[in-house]
């Protein structure tokens, strides 16, 4: 089966999300990440947009990454100078191609003129030793016509690459596949996709191009991008090779960080249902489901977490059953009989039905007062004290007992929050590495005197527990979900 190729376009359609604007340090770091998942072409932005992204582009480029370093731009002499002096190894270049963005860029222009002027831009960015990959702009609502008389014109300057633009999502899969296996009868040179998810087809219709036969699409890293986004590369992906056995480049096993990494720096937050790096994309509550997950994962999942490079997560509610719960009791080492396990069961389900996340933590202080275990804590706070203000760095000290020793530490964070658990961490590093996998607050009540749930995520090697802090204290709250999962893990 073909390969088909992947142009990452994170950098510079991510960045256009309203709210996005990384800096050139953060675009270097995503721009390793992207690297290291394998993408083929990584469009690092716009050299002439901004001095931020000129530099970004320079230093990306400079960096010794396998990928294709590309710069987006119009079919403009300043354009194509700005991504050739920033060192870019190729540009993606825009012709509008509809009337209403010919009309709007190029007023008074008309079909002919706009030809005349990609065909000079397409070879003065040769001349200049770019690769070009020229996309017509807004495709999908132009005259399908004058596209192919436009990418000829641009075939014959010498361009590399073709590439039709959905710009504002209206195309529908059928017409995608149509559109693409005329384009790949008229051209010798590869076609590419690039779509936005206005209807929510981004990847159906990437999907359907590649059918048709395009080899390289367009796509952000979870679907970020202008309006509702682009394809979202981690569902392209998986969809290609899992249904229709195309190759990528892609190291699927590094999706999930690189998604998470995204999510950090952009901080535009996956959603949680999202395909593939949501949160709950691998999680199973159902106590049906989690019983039969258990014996074999394949009954309620498609693909294993671990081939994104995720891990599995059971949570319980009030759907929770006997499976899941001994699951936990397991992985704790505690045996029950009979009416103790209905016990526990329907002490979780009450949780459950209040709506709230049943934790780890939950289950387990569950278990120990039905088996009457009393357990002496082995990490418990002693002392914590924050310094935070105006023109300070929030530094906190912590005095805690850690089976019975006692240990002070003190650490500075980027909040009082960040603060608190950086000195916990360290307090606690003799007992190895212990991840913060996530951190989550909840206000149940409106106002400032609210009580906070703070539910955090921690890992080590192989083991991820959950657990919570309530409290109208943010910090404390924070300090005591952290001590909670820590008693689990220790
Ligand atoms: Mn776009």
């Amino acid at each position: 089966m073909s390969r088909v190729k992947v142009l990452d376009t994170t950098l510079r359609d991510g960045e256009q999300t309203p709210g996005v604007s990384l800096t050139v340090e953060q675009k270097l770091i995503i721009a390793a990440a992207l690297d290291n998942l394998g993408v083929d072409i990584i469009e690092a932005g716009t050299a002439i947009a901004s001095e931020g992204d000129f530099n970004a582009i320079k230093e990306i480029s400079k960096a010794g990454l396998k990928a294709e370093i590309c710069s987006f731009g119009r079919i403009k002499k300043e354009d194509i100078d700005a991504a050739a002096d920033a060192g870019a190894d190729s540009i993606f270049m825009v012709a509008p191609s509809s009337e209403i963005h010919m009309n709007s860029k190029f007023p008074g222009k008309s079909r002919e003129d706009v030809i005349e002027l990609s065909v000079q831009a397409v070879e003065y960015a040769k001349e200049r030793g770019l690769i070009v990959e020229f996309g017509a702009e807004d495709a999908s609502r132009a005259d399908l016509g004058f596209v192919i008389e436009l990418f000829r014109a641009a075939e014959d300057a010498k361009a590399d690459r073709l590439t039709f633009a959905d710009t504002v999502g209206v195309l529908i899969p059928e017409e995608t596949e149509n559109i693409m296996r005329e384009l790949v009868r008229e051209f010798k040179i590869p076609i590419a996709i690039h779509c936005h998810d206005d209807f929510g087809l981004a990847t159906a219709n990437t999907i359907y191009a590649i059918k048709g036969g395009a080899r390289e699409f367009h796509a952000t890293i979870n679907g970020i991008g202008e309006r509702a986004g682009n394809a979202a590369l981690e569902e392209a992906v998986v969809t290609l090779e899992f249904h229709y056995g195309f190759k990528t480049g892609i190291i699927k096993e590094n999706i999930y960080d690189t998604a998470k990494l995204v999510e950090k720096l952009t901080r535009i937050v996956i959603p949680k249902h999202k395909p593939i790096v949501g949160e709950y994309a691998f999680t199973h509550e159902s106590g049906i489901h989690t019983s039969a997950i258990i014996k074999d994962s394949s009954t309620y999942e498609p693909i294993t977490p671990e081939m994104v490079g995720r891990k599995r997560q059971l949570v319980l509610g009030k759907h929770a059953g006997k499976a899941s719960v001994q699951e936990i009791m397991n992985r704790l080492g505690y045996k029950a009989d009979k009416e103790q396990m209905k016990e526990i069961l329907t002490r979780v389900k009450e949780i459950g039905d209040k709506g709230k996340r049943v934790t780890d933590a939950d289950v387990k202080t569950i278990i120990e007062t039905v088996l009457q275990i009393k357990r002496e804590k082995k990490v418990k706070l002693e002392d914590l004290s924050i310094v935070s203000g105006m023109n300070i760095m929030p530094t906190a000290s912590v005095k805690l007992k850690i089976n019975g020793n006692e240990k002070i530490e003190a650490a500075i964070g980027l909040g009082p929050v960040d603060a608190a658990i950086n000195a916990i961490k360290k307090a606690v590093a003799e007992f190895g590495d212990i991840r913060l996998v996530s951190y989550h607050v909840d206000a149940i009540t409106g106002g400032t005197d609210a009580l906070v749930d703070v539910i955090v995520q921690l890992e080590k090697g192989d083991r991820i527990v959950t657990a919570r802090g309530a409290r109208t204290d943010i910090i404390m709250a924070s300090v005591e979900a952290m001590l909670e999962g820590l008693n689990m893990l220790i």
